[in-house]
């Protein structure tokens, strides 16, 4: 497609220019005001819409369809049904209604739930979200047209992450549309939450990961000695890219580009054997389906490839893990992004006000804000010595941290300029410069025109992180709205307002390294929080603040957040229940058996030696060595299999996930550090498992 790849691009989603191209004009323009949500879609429209889309995809090929939705798993769900249709006489015809194509009804019990409904209601619905684009998946012979879709129960409470995502858009946008008006700018209709999402990841040879378990079944590496070397030499970040891996790279962008899912940029990655992929930003809702569908795709073509694509969080210990990077904006329906400060930000009151309502809104709900990151893999980053901390703050550069101060006493009069670079090579261009340098280390940077939220983990769905900040700025902007519609001198007031946040809010600003020791000191006596584990963080969500949070905002009623934080405890210990048990399984019947053989092929060689009339000391203590090993071996083994059990026994989310992040994750972390020593005693021909070094340095 390379030849043709403004051609090819998007040719399996049924865009915009498609349905313009399939639809009568009539029908087109219906779905249209669907689409900018000034109606709902009526069953003669839909049942048009279907005819045509079931046409076009039978074109390429396709025989089934299917419902693909987002289930609190945080990965998609899908059921294929065939097209046909049997008539009277035998034979059958290709269908497919306005009814299928809106409404699908999946049985629901085997999903998540966190006990919004029994096993026995089994009943669970699907909904045709019209505002991100069907599209036709290949999936070897397989051709199927995909319909994402919302997912609810019978009650329709929502059962899945587009739901809330959705709902939060219509937050943010009701809220920032009220906040334009009452600053003069009455032509927008419509706010919209853009998003593009920097993916990171690792790939690894397919027949090094066949070999180890940990890999296979918890998608990161559960023992494992340092290797020689690691990231020191600091030479992958964005090195040359190996063959193998650019080949990989084009397959995905092709398979990616076919959907019309825009990947942009590719790179090597920090670590050795890591990359990242961004495309360009989007609404958010379609943002969230396309990383999905690209998280898939990776590691579909990866098979492909040779390689298998770890999309964990910490698939190797002690090099970086992976996050995704959440860049976020606020575009309004005629085009203009509201987080663009322009040339002149200090008179800007539209970008003022819009960045004061995200650094409130930051600051008000950090807590909430980094529960909605928290995961058992994301453990390994925030607050785990790598950027970034699980301390959340702002980072605002020179020129916008100096408008925030000059807000603060008043008002802002100036803008600091950025100027001209010049190399003093007269063959080089005199580089404009950036009014502001960046800051690799904030967890929630502003980066030129919209912010990136870096806590995000390489293995989330980025609707939650998304559906959260949607909601705590829509929040901010309703306060602020509702102040400037109550007073009648709207410019007094809005300086006013910015005078508040600017005082009340700058402890959450902070440009400094998040990295260092001194900045958890400093955040503490400015009184931020620090929420180390995933546990802690997840336990907060239910709150009575942030109850009334969503239930305002018809996001999430409060039986749907506390449904939530029941799921996200249970997903946790369920995590690190796998890998307990897979530890286990290797420690006992891998790691234990290559050192008994190794002891005793010592044991073997002491005699010999001894035999032969010359002094075996150093052999002698080499299988102490060994031994010692062992038994330290089968004590943590003993000690984590008494943890483990203790805690999957332990009745109650939050006591039992309290359990096995208390006694499980120190019992494994235990385990790990006498294998990972026995692994630099051992004779490399017995050790079981492929080595770090090969994984991360062969391919
Ligand atoms: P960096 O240099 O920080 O790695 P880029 O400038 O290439 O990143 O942009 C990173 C991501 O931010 C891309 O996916 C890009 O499309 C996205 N992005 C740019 N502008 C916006 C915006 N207004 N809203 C949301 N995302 C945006
Ligand atoms: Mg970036």
């Amino acid at each position: 497609m390379s030849s043709s790849v403004t051609g090819g691009f998007g040719r399996n989603a049924f865009n915009e220019a498609t349905m313009r191209e399939c639809l009568p004009k009539n029908v087109f323009q219906s779905l249209k005001r669907t689409l900018d949500g000034e109606q709902p879609l009526d069953p003669a429209t839909a049942d048009v819409i279907a005819n045509a889309m079931k046409d076009w995809a039978i074109a390429k090929g396709a025989t089934h369809f299917c419902h693909w939705f987002q289930p609190m798993t945080g990965l998609t769900a899908e059921k294929h049904d065939a097209f046909i249709s049997p008539t009277k006489d035998g034979r059958t015809i290709m269908e497919f209604s306005g009814k299928e194509l809106t409404q699908g009804e999946p049985d629901a019990s085997s999903f998540p739930s966190g006990g919004l409904r029994a096993t026995f209601e089994a009943r669970g619905y699907t909904a045709w979200d019209c505002t991100s684009p069907v599209f036709v998946r290949e999936d070897g012979k397989n051709i199927t047209l995909y319909i994402p879709s919302a997912f609810c129960s019978y009650t329709g409470e929502a059962l899945d992450k587009k739901t809330p995502l959705l709902r939060s858009m219509d937050a943010l946008s009701r809220q920032a549309v009220r906040v334009l008006r009452a600053l003069g700018t009455t032509n927008v209709k419509r706010v919209i939450a853009t998003m593009g999402p920097e993916q990171e990841y690792f790939l690894i040879d397919q027949a090094f990961c066949a070999k180890r378990l940990d890999l296979v079944l918890a998608g990161r590496t559960l023992f494992g000695a340092k290797p020689p070397r690691g990231q020191e030499l600091e030479d992958h970040y964005f090195g040359s890219l190996h063959e193998r891996v650019a080949n990989f790279m084009n397959d995905v962008n092709n398979e990616l580009w076919k959907l019309g899912v825009t990947a942009k940029t590719q790179h090597n990655e920090v670590a050795p054997a890591q990359y990242e992929l961004a495309p360009v930003f989007t609404t958010v809702n379609v943002a969230a389906d396309h990383n999905q569908l690209t998280m898939d795709t990776m590691q579909k073509v990866a098979r492909r490839h040779g390689f298998v694509c770890l999309l964990h969080e910490k698939p190797f210990a002690g090099v970086n893990g992976s996050g995704k990077h959440n860049n976020w904006s606020m575009a309004t329906d005629t085009g203009a992004n509201l987080l663009d400060p322009g040339a002149t930000p200090h008179d800007n009151m539209v970008f003022l006000v819009m960045l004061c309502a995200v650094i409130r809104a930051v600051d008000k709900y950090a807590t909430l804000l980094r529960a909605s990151v928290a995961n058992a893999g994301n453990d390994h980053r925030l607050g785990a010595n790598e950027a970034p901390p699980a301390i959340v703050s702002v980072f605002l550069g020179d020129q916008l941290t100096d408008i925030f101060e000059q807000l603060a006493k008043g008002g802002a009069k100036n803008s600091k300029a950025g100027g001209q670079l010049k190399l003093g090579v007269s063959t080089l261009p005199n580089l404009p410069k950036d009014s502001t340098d960046r800051n690799r280390t904030s967890p929630f940077a502003f980066t030129g025109n919209k912010f990136e939220f870096r806590m995000v983990g390489s293995s989330q769905s980025i609707s939650g992180p998304s559906f959260t900040l949607n909601t705590i700025v829509a929040e901010t902007l309703s306060e602020i709205a509702d102040e400037l519609e109550r007073n009648g001198d709207v410019k007094a007031t809005a300086q006013k307002i910015l005078q508040d946040i600017a005082t009340k809010h700058a402890r959450i600003v902070f440009n400094g390294d998040n990295y260092c020791e001194e900045w958890t000191a400093e955040a503490a006596r400015r009184g931020l929080p620090n929420i180390r584990s995933a546990v802690e963080a997840i336990k907060t969500i239910p709150s009575k603040e942030n109850v009334a949070l969503f239930t305002k905002h018809a996001v999430l009623t409060e039986n749907e957040l506390k449904a939530r934080t029941d799921i996200l405890l249970e997903v946790y210990s369920r995590q690190i229940n796998v890998e307990a048990l897979t530890m286990l399984t290797m420690a006992r019947r891998q790691i234990l058996p290559a050192c008994c053989e190794h002891s005793a092929k010592l044991a073997q060689a002491v005699t010999a030696v001894a035999a032969a009339g010359i002094k075996a000391d150093t052999q002698k203590a080499l299988l102490a060595r060994v031994c010692d090993g062992i038994t330290a071996l089968e004590a943590g083994i003993e000690a984590l299999d008494q943890a483990r059990t203790k805690a999957a026994e332990t009745k109650g989310h939050e006591h039992q996930a309290e359990g096995y992040r208390n006694d499980v994750v120190p019992a494994m972390q235990a385990l790990r550090t006498v294998a990972d020593e026995l692994e630099t005693v051992v004779d490399a021909k017995l050790w079981p498992l492929p080595t770090y070094a090969e994984m991360l340095f062969i391919r």
